[in-house]
């Protein structure tokens, strides 16, 4: 099973912020979407970086309130690990289980077309698991 099932399943709908936002900004994105990380994108619209929750939540611990006037761009994380549609769900959740991080974007040929996070690959593997079972029910049933 690809991540393009899981996009097909929950739409394309990326939130990005523009690096020189205020980390105040971002954190308000955050909210109103109900989502944990936020894209940064460069003027090529490939991906600059990431911001997710922790990266604010660890810079309000080390450096206090006041850091939520700072820009995006200083608190981002630049590498960003990315995956495509045509990578099997497992091996996505596999790299994000060794990076400790749950949210991938994916791209296509470099240009972004969505992202995926743990909660969605965590459903998507449940509902898996529970057709399985059904057939395997169905099969002993009528066997
Ligand atoms: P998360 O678990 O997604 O809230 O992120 C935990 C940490 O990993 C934060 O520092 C994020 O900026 C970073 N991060 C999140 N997603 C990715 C990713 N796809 N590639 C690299 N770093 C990431």
């Amino acid at each position: 099973m690809t991540v393009k099932a899981i996009l097909s399943d929950k739409g394309r709908k990326i939130v990005t912020i523009e690096p020189t936002a205020s980390l105040n900004a971002a954190l308000h994105l955050l909210a109103q979407h109900g989502i944990g990380a936020l894209l940064i994108l460069g003027p090529d619209r490939r991906i600059a970086g990431i911001i997710s929750e922790r990266d604010i939540v660890r810079a309000l611990a080390e450096r206090g309130a006041h850091v939520l006037d700072e820009p995006v761009g200083q608190v981002m994380t630049r590498k960003v690990v990315a995956c495509n549609e045509s990578e099997t769900v497992a091996g996505v959740m596999e790299r994000m289980t060794e990076g400790k991080f749950r949210h991938v974007p994916v791209v296509d040929q470099g240009r972004l077309v969505g992202i995926v996070s743990i909660g969605d690959m965590v459903k998507y593997r449940l509902q898996e698991m529970e057709r399985e079972s059904a057939a395997l029910r169905d099969y002993i049933q009528t066997a």
